[in-house]
């Protein structure tokens, strides 16, 4: 049981601005209310701080001492009322206040039958205007109507006193009159605002399906938490269930079937949560109750029981089904001080993986700040190619033999004013998530071709025969639009094919796509090179390697770092080379960083080598400059 934290007076309050909230219409109805009552409430405080004081001070001079006391309370009450909504910004407060307030005041005209002067006369009538503005709700109906029969009826008995305004016959019918016109238009509009608007307000607020307060009530429920939480420091929690592959339910069960589970489901958490905790469906597959507390231990067992009574196996019109939920929990103030906060941190929190079927998570301040990071670094990502962000470096590859350079890998670098240099093995899967790898790689290729054509024209001599190797994604050569765009790099750059080699991984070898094969012959048959990448780690497969016909392999980097002294002996690494050897292709070696390394790798017949002991990727103006001392140095030594 999670202990009752919130006082009575709390509890009050909260139920007071419940069922006031009951009969709200709209969002937009409810802004301008919120303006007029506003407004009111500090023109009513006004004009009784200036009035008030006189009024008090000739109607105890008269004798009038009830009244003079009551009319003083009631300037203290609505004083009170202003000072409440000032700390708590809570309307409901300040209703109360005012309802307080002109109560007292009415006794007290009551009591001195209608008081000398009848000013108070004048607090009715714009009193009326206000209290209607102020509530304006199901006690807008009760109230001002009630109040002004008494007074009619009081009217009409003639019991006010020799002094009071009210004894004036002629002013008597007029006060009568405009008396009963206000309680039947006052009643007729309340009346239309319950009775019609109501039907509206219950579409935007209550979900259809389960009669349970949709997204937008819960907004208002976490608010009114908010604002209690400011009066007297409660804490609560927001408890969030998540149905995982529902469409399951919808394809196998139908969609009446998938309607009665959720009902079932939102009969189940009601059951469970005690009705001090709301239970709001905030989508069509998740539901959000808010629990008054924000003890861990506490709001763990509730959000276990509710975990629990969901996944429970279903029997509905003799059809078994279950469902797999998870549960994850954010807690006011420590994860978000705002409705908005919360929920978007809830709704993150499922998104984790932490939040797998069947789990009960809370959330996590560190994790989200790493979801924070991927996601704004896929926004940036989105105008990447429009801002000019991207630049292409180079690392130059070797042949082993003599140390000459035989041309350069193309690797893809971003750098982002917000979110500043992020690594390709970070971007480029998420690229490839996101759809934009295409319009990458159509970026990739245009300025490959303008840097390879300014690189043979700078390098002269010194870059001739020069292979510069690309990288693809999978997802680019399922497309038709690549070749298009490699033919267009071709024209306009005028480069021989075969000074270009495309990269691509084993996985593209399985992809049984027909485009991508024929995109791959399409290449090879044009004169391109193709290089199979990061060779080894995946579905290393000879039929595969058979079937695509590559031209260089590429052992990848994690083979090549496991070969150093102590061991001697690296049989993959022996195993990738004589296999490319027996079908007469190149090999690279990948990240070569030691000098015993390449001299390993050379000596078992590898051909090329890219790596950190020659160069690490470099500008293309880094690149010329060493690419000259490169070809200077190896020409002194050979
Ligand atoms: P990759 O194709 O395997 O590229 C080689 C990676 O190894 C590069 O990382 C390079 O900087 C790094 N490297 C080179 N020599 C060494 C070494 O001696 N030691 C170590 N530890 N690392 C070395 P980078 O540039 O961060 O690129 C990472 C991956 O991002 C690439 O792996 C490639 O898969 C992808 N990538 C880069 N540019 C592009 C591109 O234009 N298009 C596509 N689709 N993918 C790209
Ligand atoms: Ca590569
Ligand atoms: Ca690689």
């Amino acid at each position: 049981m999670i202990p009752q934290k919130n006082t009575r007076l709390t509890r009050t309050l909260l139920a007071i601005d419940d069922f006031l909230f009951a009969t709200r219409i709209s969002t937009s109805t409810v802004a301008l209310q919120t303006r007029v009552t506003v407004l009111a409430l500090y023109g009513i405080t006004l004009a009784s701080l200036v009035a008030g004081p006189y009024s008090i001070l000739k109607d105890y001079d008269a004798g009038y001492t009830a009244l003079a006391i009551t009319t003083s309370v009631y300037l203290v009450i609505l004083l009170g009322g202003v000072v409440l909504f000032w700390i708590t910004r809570s309307l409901t407060l300040a209703r109360i206040s005012v309802t307080i307030a002109f109560l007292t005041l009415l006794t007290g005209i009551t009591a001195s039958q209608g008081g000398p002067r009848g000013l108070a006369f004048i607090y009715i009538i714009s009193g009326y205007a206000a209290l209607y503005n102020l509530l304006g709700f199901k006690v807008g109906l009760a109230v001002p109507s009630l109040v002004l029969l008494c007074f009619g009826i009081v009217l009409a008995a003639d019991a006010y006193g020799p002094l009071s305004v009210f004894r004036d016959s002629e002013l008597r019918v007029i006060y009568t009159m405009i008396m009963l016109v206000s309680t039947v238009l006052g009643t007729f509009s309340v009346l239309y605002q319950h009775l019609i608007i109501k039907k509206l307000y219950t579409a935007a607020y209550t979900d259809e399906l389960t009669g349970l307060p949709g997204r937008n009530r819960l907004e208002q429920l976490i608010e009114t938490q908010i604002r209690v939480s400011r009066v007297g420091a409660h804490a609560f929690s927001l408890i969030g269930v998540k149905i995982s592959e529902f469409s399951r339910i919808n394809s196998f069960h139908g969609s009446m079937y998938a309607d009665m589970l959720i009902r079932e489901l939102a009969r189940r958490l009601n059951a469970e949560a005690s009705p001090r905790h709301k239970v709001t469906r905030y989508t069509g597959t998740v539901f959000v109750v808010v629990v008054r507390s924000s003890d861990t231990q506490d709001v763990a067992e509730l959000g276990r029981r509710l975990l629990d009574a969901a996944q429970a196996p279903y029997d509905i019109d003799g059809e078994h089904s279950f469902i797999q939920t998870s549960v994850t929990i954010t807690r006011f103030p420590q994860d978000g001080r705002e409705a908005q906060t919360l929920i978007a941190n809830l709704m993150a929190s499922f998104s984790r993986a932490g939040s797998s079927p069947g789990s009960l998570s809370f959330f996590d301040g560190r994790l989200f700040q790493v979801e924070r990071r991927r996601h704004s670094v896929l926004e940036a990502l989105h105008k990447a190619v429009e801002n000019s962000e991207f630049e292409l470096y180079l690392q130059p590859r070797l042949r082993l033999s003599d140390r000459s350079c035989d041309g350069a890998e193309l690797l893809l670098r971003w750098r982002n004013p917000v979110v500043g240099e992020v690594a390709p093995d970070i971007f480029i899967p998420l690229a490839e998530d996101a759809g934009l790898i295409g319009e990458i790689t159509r970026w990739v290729l245009n300025s490959a071709g303008a840097l390879i054509t300014t690189l043979q024209a700078q390098l002269g001599a010194d870059g001739r025969g020069f292979i510069y190797s690309i990288n693809l994604s999978p997802l680019d050569l399922s497309g038709l639009e690549f070749m298009a765009a490699v033919h267009s790099m071709i024209e306009r750059t005028k480069l021989p094919t075969s000074s270009i080699e495309f990269e691509i991984t084993e996985g593209i070898m399985m992809d049984e796509n027909p485009i991508t094969h024929q995109n791959l012959d399409t290449l090879r048959n044009s004169g391109h090179r193709i290089a199979i990448d990061d060779f080894g780690i995946g579905y290393s497969s000879l039929s595969y390697l058979h079937r695509v016909r590559a031209h260089n392999l590429k052992i990848d980097r994690s083979f090549v770092q496991r070969i150093n002294e102590t061991h001697k002996v690296f049989p993959v690494v022996d195993a990738i080379i004589s296999m490319a050897k027996s079908l007469q292709l190149d090999i690279t070696a990948e990240g070569v960083e030691t000098p015993y390394q390449e001299q390993y790798l050379r000596e078992r017949g590898c051909d090329l080598g890219q790596g950190w002991l020659y160069a690490r990727p470099m500008t293309s103006y880094d690149f010329i400059r060493w690419c000259k001392q490169h070809s200077a140095a190896n020409m002194s030594v050979g």
